[in-house]
C-alpha cells in the first residue's frame, strides 16, 4: 500500500475546525482531484477515485451537510429498475446495482407498471398484485387491467448511498470539506468559501482558500451547468427542472411493491407512499417554483404536477382522496431541482469535459438506476490519466 492509501482522509464539518490546504507540489497543485458536490454523483465518484487511484490527493467539497437536505439526492425516488430501460443500458444498470449494493443498503421490492392495454409480457393486474391486496386497492383494475412486473427491482435511499460512499472515500484517504461553497475557476483552480451562519441566520463566508488541482469535477447537481457558465464561461446545453414528491398517507409495508403508471411512480416509504410525478420538460431560465390552484384553492403542488395527478385520479382513485397531501404553499411539499442533461427528461446521466482541467458530471431523473455507473466510469477514466 502507498502512504496515502493507508491513511484516512480528514473531514472539516464547520469553520471551528481550522483548515489548511496541503503544501503545493512542484507543479503548484494542492490536490490531484477536487470534486464539487457530495450528492450521490460526487460521492460515488470520489469513492471510486479513491479505489481506482489510491495514491492521489482527493478533496470532496460540499456546500451543505452530508447528505445535503436540499439536493436532488435526498428527494430522488431511490428506485432501481430496468423496467423502462432500453436494452443497451442494462449492463450499465447492473454496474450501478453493484455500487448500490455496496453503498445504498437497498431493499428488494417488486416493481409493477400498470397499463390500460396489453403490452408484451403483461399479465392481468389482479394476478400481478395477488399477494398485495392493499396495493391493488390503490387503483382501478377495470381501467388498468394489464401489468408488467420487474421482480429484480430495488428501492434504496440515495442519501444513504451518498453518505456511505463519501465516508468510504474518506476512509480510503479523501479529504472532505462540508459547509463550503466551491467556485470553479478556469484551469483547474477552485475558490473554496467556508460558510457559517450568523446569529441572525444569514449564511456568510468565513474564509476563502484558493486550491489548485490537476483536475476538477463539477458534480453540483442541477447547479452544475450554471457553475460552468458563470465561472468558466462555458456554455452548456443542459437544463434543470423543479420536481416535487408529495406524500400519500396510505399505509405501506416492507413488502409493498412500487407502482408505476403514466409517468407517476408510487414508492413505499416510512410506512406510507411518496409520489414521484413525471418530469415534463426543462424549466425556463429564471423560473421560480410556485404552487397551483385546485378548484380555486391554493396548493403547494406546482401546476403541471397537479394537472398530472388530476388526470390520473380515475385510474388511481386513491389520488382523489384526502390521503393525498396537496399542501397550501410550496413549502408544504418536498421538492428539489434536478439536472436535465441536454434539457431532456429521458436522457441518461453523463459526464462531459468543460475544459482540459474541468469535467461536468450530471445525474438527473435516471440517476437512481444509471448514475452510480456513470460516476464510476468517469473515475476509471480519470484514474487512467
Ligand atoms: P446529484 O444527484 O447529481 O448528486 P444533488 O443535487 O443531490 O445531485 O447533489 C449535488 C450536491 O452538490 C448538493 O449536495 C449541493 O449542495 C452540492 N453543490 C452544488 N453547488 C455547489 C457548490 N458550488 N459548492 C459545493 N457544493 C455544491
Amino acid at each position: 500500500m502507498t502512504a496515502s492509501s493507508s491513511r484516512s482522509g480528514r473531514a472539516w464539518a464547520h469553520v471551528g475546525q481550522p483548515f489548511t490546504p496541503p503544501a503545493p507540489r512542484p507543479d503548484g497543485t494542492h490536490h490531484d482531484f477536487i470534486v464539487i458536490g457530495a450528492g450521490r454523483m460526487g460521492s460515488v465518484l470520489t469513492a471510486a477515485l479513491a479505489a481506482h487511484a489510491p495514491a492521489t490527493r482527493l478533496l470532496l467539497i460540499e456546500e451543505g451537510g452530508l447528505p445535503n437536505e436540499d439536493g436532488d439526492t435526498i428527494l430522488a425516488p431511490g428506485l432501481w429498475t430496468t423496467a423502462h430501460l432500453p436494452a443497451d443500458r442494462h449492463a450499465a444498470a447492473q454496474a450501478s446495482r453493484a455500487l448500490i449494493e455496496t453503498f445504498g443498503a437497498p431493499t428488494p421490492r417488486l416493481h409493477v407498471s400498470l397499463h390500460a392495454h396489453a403490452t408484451p409480457g403483461s399479465v392481468p393486474t389482479r394476478d400481478a398484485l395477488r399477494d398485495h391486496p392493499d396495493t391493488l386497492a390503490l387503483l382501478d383494475p377495470a381501467r388498468l387491467p394489464h401489468a408488467t412486473t420487474d421482480p429484480h427491482a430495488l428501492t434504496y435511499r440515495p442519501g444513504t448511498l451518498a453518505l456511505n460512499a463519501a465516508q468510504a472515500a474518506v476512509r480510503a484517504g479523501a479529504d472532505l470539506l462540508l459547509n463550503t461553497r466551491a467556485v470553479p475557476q478556469p484551469g483547474g483552480a477552485v475558490r473554496a468559501e467556508r460558510l457559517t451562519v450568523t446569529n441572525t441566520h444569514q449564511v456568510v463566508t468565513h474564509e476563502t482558500h484558493l486550491l489548485r488541482a490537476r483536475h476538477v469535477i463539477v458534480a453540483g447537481g442541477a447547479a452544475g451547468p450554471a457553475l460552468a457558465e458563470q465561472h468558466l464561461g462555458v456554455h452548456t446545453r443542459h437544463g434543470r427542472a423543479y420536481r416535487q414528491s408529495p406524500h400519500l398517507n396510505v399505509p405501506s409495508g416492507p413488502d409493498s411493491p412500487t407502482l408505476h403508471h403514466a409517468g407517476l411512480t408510487l414508492v413505499p416509504r416510512h410506512g406510507a407512499y411518496t409520489l414521484h410525478p413525471r418530469v415534463h420538460h426543462r424549466d425556463p431560465h429564471g423560473y421560480r417554483p410556485t404552487g397551483g390552484h385546485l378548484t380555486g384553492v391554493p396548493t403547494g403542488l406546482r401546476r403541471e404536477t397537479l394537472e398530472d395527478l388530476v388526470a390520473l385520479m380515475e385510474d388511481l382513485p386513491v389520488l382523489a382522496t384526502s390521503q393525498l397531501h396537496l399542501g397550501r404553499s410550496l413549502a408544504d411539499i418536498p421538492g428539489a431541482w434536478t439536472a436535465l442533461p441536454y434539457g431532456d427528461p429521458l436522457h441518461a446521466p453523463l459526464f462531459e469535459a468543460l475544459d482540459p482541467h474541468v469535467t461536468l458530471l450530471l445525474g438527473g431523473p435516471h440517476a437512481d438506476t444509471l448514475g452510480p455507473q456513470v460516476a464510476q466510469a468517469l473515475a476509471q477514466q480519470l484514474a487512467g490519466r
